[in-house]
This record gives C-alpha cells, sequence and structure tokens, in this order.
C-alpha cells in the first residue's frame, strides 16, 4: 500500500495547520477541537514553516510551566520537518517515523503538500496489508487460487 492510498481514506482530508504568529494557546485549541496530535505551521501558500505537535507542547509546559501557552508557535516549532512523497510504501513511513522518532509525516509531491499522515493512519493500513496476506497466503495454501 502507498501513501495514496492512506490519503485517499483519511476523515481529515483538508490540511490544519497555523501561523508561526498564533498563539500555543490557540493551537492547543485547535489540536483539542480536531482531536489530532500535530499541526503543520505555515503562514504562506504551501510553504512549510514547521510543524507543531502536542509533544512540543507538554514538554515546553513541564520545563517553564503553562506561561508557554501565550508564546507564538515559532517559539515551540520543530522547523527541520520530514516528509515523504505519495508513492512512498507504508513500510518505508513506518521506518522514518520510527527512526526520527516522531508520529506525524506530512506528504509533499514536487514540494507541493498534498496532507499530513499519522502512525495511526499508517499502522491501520498496515495491518489491513498484512491482513491481505495472511488472507492470499492461506488461499494459496487451500489450493484456491
Ligand atoms: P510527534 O511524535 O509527531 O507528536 O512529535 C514528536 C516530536 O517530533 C515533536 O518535537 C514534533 O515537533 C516533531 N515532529 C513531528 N513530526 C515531525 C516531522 N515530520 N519531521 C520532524 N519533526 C517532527
Amino acid at each position: 500500500m502507498l501513501v495514496r492510498d492512506i490519503l485517499s481514506t483519511k476523515q481529515i482530508g483538508k490540511i490544519i495547520s497555523v501561523t508561526t504568529f498564533d498563539t500555543v494557546s490557540s493551537a492547543a485549541e485547535l489540536l483539542s477541537e480536531m482531536r489530532i496530535g500535530a499541526v503543520i505551521v505555515r503562514d504562506k501558500g504551501n510553504e512549510m514553516d514547521g510543524i507543531l505537535s502536542e509533544r512540543d507542547i507538554v514538554r515546553e509546559i513541564g520545563r517553564r510551566g503553562v506561561g508557554c501557552m501565550s508564546d507564538s508557535v515559532s517559539a515551540l516549532m520543530t522547523t527541520n520537518v520530514k516528509s515523504c512523497t505519495s508513492t512512498d510504501t507504508t513500510q518505508a513511513v513506518m521506518q522514518m517515523m520510527t527512526d526520527g522518532r516522531f508520529r506525524h509525516l506530512p506528504v509533499m509531491d514536487d514540494g507541493k503538500l498534498l496532507g499530513v499522515i499519522s502512525i495511526g493512519d499508517v499502522v491501520a493500513a498496515r495491518i489491513k496489508e498484512v491482513q491481505f496476506e495472511n488472507e492470499s497466503m492461506a488461499d494459496l495454501i487451500a489450493g484456491n487460487i
């Protein structure tokens, strides 16, 4: 299965984003409202400035307390964002997430941001894939194919 197949089945099709000038508090409100774990940070068009995850917010609260909620998003976001393409495989993106220790990956084709996939999306897709492989193998062994 490819990343584009994951994108086509996603409930939230649109890209949820904040700007670098938004407050951490308003970004947290958006994460809660949309029931997601990270938002893309971008000020104009498709250019991505960073990613802000719930983990960034919790880490900063642990470090400095709730005062960080009035900081701007730019203070807490990760700017060195890793992305995948729509033709990457589920195994490849799972490896990227494991190696990078993050649970969200923007999907970019030719510099255009197409969406964001989460580890939950990837695991669900991988389970489907493995189930299909198992059923095909069982059919093969049983002589149904
Ligand atoms: P996550 O596990 O995705 O909630 O994020 C863990 C940490 O990795 C946070 O500091 C995020 O800002 C950062 N992060 C999340 N996604 C990415 C990504 N695609 N590329 C680089 N850093 C990321």
